[in-house]
């Protein structure tokens, strides 16, 4: 039983569905306006159980209600996964408006806080299970004009090592997958730049994505396919770790 945040689209649709594949039961999470009833209904359609779920994860009710509505429907709770994350403004910090660090902050770590709030009493009741954090290759570096992405992805990451000292002995593991770039419509919600600003944005993601060792960007489902194998027992005895799906960009 498997609740994926974020999964209208992107990363989150892509580990949805590689979960459903895979035999999972899927709760597919993400804002009331997005496509998340199609993920559901693709997963319904390849015969897995799946439902879409409304919420947003920075509000506590909604995130409350979601982990409430997964247990009534499902009976239990095993996996997490923390994916929903956006981008913010695209400029340097003394140009961040206050309401943007706290809507990239709101989505991006106190999101995740509230899940894992939530999910863990349904975790430990199952007597164990695990939560993936999909944050990002920008939590381990600094990169340009994204102060408070790589503040918030920097901080689920340490979120992600502090998860797994508390809950190891409630039998939950919790790792991190730091994505490098990856081709999903990320730049598609920084909605609030313009599209001169947009344009710049996804030319230095190309340029970037060209100087990494494999030279390319990746498909989302070249991710799902490692969170679905960290949220399984073929990762048994891994917790606290944070792993690198980045065709190798961080290496140089
Ligand atoms: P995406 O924009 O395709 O998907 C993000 C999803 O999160 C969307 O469906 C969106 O509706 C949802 N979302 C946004 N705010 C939400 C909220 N408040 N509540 C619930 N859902 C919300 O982007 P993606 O690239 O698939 O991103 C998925 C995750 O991967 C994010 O955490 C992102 O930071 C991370 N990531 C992406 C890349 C990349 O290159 N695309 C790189 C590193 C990390």
């Amino acid at each position: 039983m498997v609740v994926v945040t974020g999964a209208a689209s992107g990363i989150g649709r892509a580990t949805a569905l590689a979960a459903g594949a895979a035999g999972a039961y899927v709760v597919v999470a993400d804002l009331p306006q997005t496509d998340g009833e199609s993920t559901a209904a693709n997963l319904r359609d390849a015969g897995a159980e799946a439902i879409f779920v409304p919420c947003d994860v920075s509000d506590a009710v909604q995130v409350q209600a979601l982990m409430q509505a997964t247990a009534e429907r499902f009976g239990r709770l095993d996996v997490l996964v923390n994916n929903a994350g956006i981008s913010g403004q695209g400029v340097r910090l003394h140009e961040v408006e206050p309401d943007d660090w706290e809507q990239v902050m709101g989505v991006n770590l106190r999101g995740p806080f509230l899940c894992a709030k939530y999910a863990l009493p349904y975790l430990m009741a199952a007597g164990g299970g695990a939560i993936v954090n999909v944050a990002s290759t920008y939590g381990l570096i600094g990169a340009p004009l994204s102060a408070a992405y790589c503040a918030s992805k920097g901080g689920l990451i340490n979120l992600t090592r502090q998860l797994a000292v508390d809950y190891g002995r409630d039998g939950i593991r919790v790792n991190a997958v730091c994505p490098g770039y990856i081709d999903t419509d990320m730049g598609g919600h920084r909605s609030r730049l313009d599209p001169v600003a947009r344009e710049a944005a996804q030319a230095r993601r190309e340029a970037n994505a060209a100087r990494q060792p494999l030279g390319r960007q990746a498909q989302p489902e070249e991710v799902a396919r490692v969170v679905v194998f960290l949220a399984s027992q073929e990762a048994s005895f891994m917790t606290g770790s944070v792993v690198t799906v980045d065709g190798g960009c961080t290496t140089t």
